[in-house]
């Protein structure tokens, strides 16, 4: 079983979409071993999005990610960090895919709805940014 974070972004927290995330995540095979709701500070979003530093939207992206309260999960399955990307969809709602996350419910490249580690490397990362081992219960 592999693990990825996944976080539900603040512009489907602000619509009520958290339930209708959760159950494409749950019926499309992921477990979610560990899950918190809470609000971004822009430190901790600026050092969670740290391999970003040098893009021209990471002051867009760290401030809108401090908007509105967000949900952190740590999701466990085969393939977890390819199926989850898989399942949200292409960054740009334009270009994602009918019955993804982010063609379904993306406002825009930024507002995407959610977020999934990219490598086994930055999933490691990103899930001991949030949660201690003691909060993941597989
Ligand atoms: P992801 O792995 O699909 O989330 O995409 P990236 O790693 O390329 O970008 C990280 C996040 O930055 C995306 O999910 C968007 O929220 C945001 N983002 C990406 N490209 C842009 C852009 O061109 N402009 C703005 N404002 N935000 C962007």
């Amino acid at each position: 079983m592999e693990k990825t974070l996944a976080i539900i972004k603040p512009d489907a927290v602000e619509r009520n979409l958290i339930g209708k995330i959760l159950e494409r995540i749950e019926s499309n095979g992921f477990r979610i071993v560990a899950m918190k709701r809470t609000q971004l500070t822009l430190p901790v979003a600026e050092g969670f999005y740290y391999v970003h530093k040098e893009r021209p939207f990471f002051k867009d992206l760290t401030t809108y990610m401090c908007t509105g309260p967000v949900v952190l999960l740590v999701l466990a399955r085969d393939s977890a960090i390819a199926e989850w990307r898989k399942l949200m969809g292409a960054t740009n709602p334009k270009d994602a895919e009918a019955g993804t996350i982010r063609k379904d419910f993306a406002i825009d490249i930024e507002k995407n709805s959610a977020h999934g580690s990219d490598s086994a490397e930055n999933a490691a990362f990103e899930i001991a940014y949030f949660f201690s081992q003691t909060e993941i219960q597989e």
